[in-house]
């Protein structure tokens, strides 16, 4: 019967370091949370996380991301008052979006309303559509 006991006891054992250990990972991770973070920063700054960061610039960059980089920097221009929106340059129409001619540019926009917007993408310039 001591075999049984010694069970026991080992399933006991077992549990309650189970538990312990639960909470010393936990506590780990709370005490170690700056040291993660700093240690992710700090790969961001190596050589190997540049590397990783501009893979995925340039996958961003194939994936047509430059027109959203436009509109973003674009809206952040406004927004900062670096640009003023203008009416849209057919009508009037005081609720103007910024249209890109030239990504690479992109804070030389027409300011064009919906309507007029829409139609310029459709006579002009079909592929484009910001
Ligand atoms: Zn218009
Ligand atoms: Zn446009």
């Amino acid at each position: 019967m001591a075999n049984e006991k010694k069970k026991e006891y080992d399933r006991k054992y077992y549990l309650a370091h189970r538990a312990q250990d639960a909470a010393r990972c936990r506590k780990y991770r709370q005490a170690h949370k700056e040291e993660t973070r700093n240690s992710v920063l700090k790969y961001r700054n190596s050589p190997k996380g540049l590397a990783m960061l501009q893979r995925i610039k340039d996958k961003n960059k194939n994936e047509f991301s430059h027109k959203r980089a436009a509109r973003n920097a674009l809206k952040y221009a406004v927004r900062k008052g670096v640009l003023i929106r203008k009416p849209c340059e057919v009508c009037g129409n005081v609720k103007s979006e910024g249209h890109h001619e030239d990504y690479s540019k992109p804070l030389e926009v027409r300011w064009l309303c919906s309507i007029h917007h829409h139609e310029i993408h459709h006579s002009i310039s079909p592929g484009l559509t910001s």
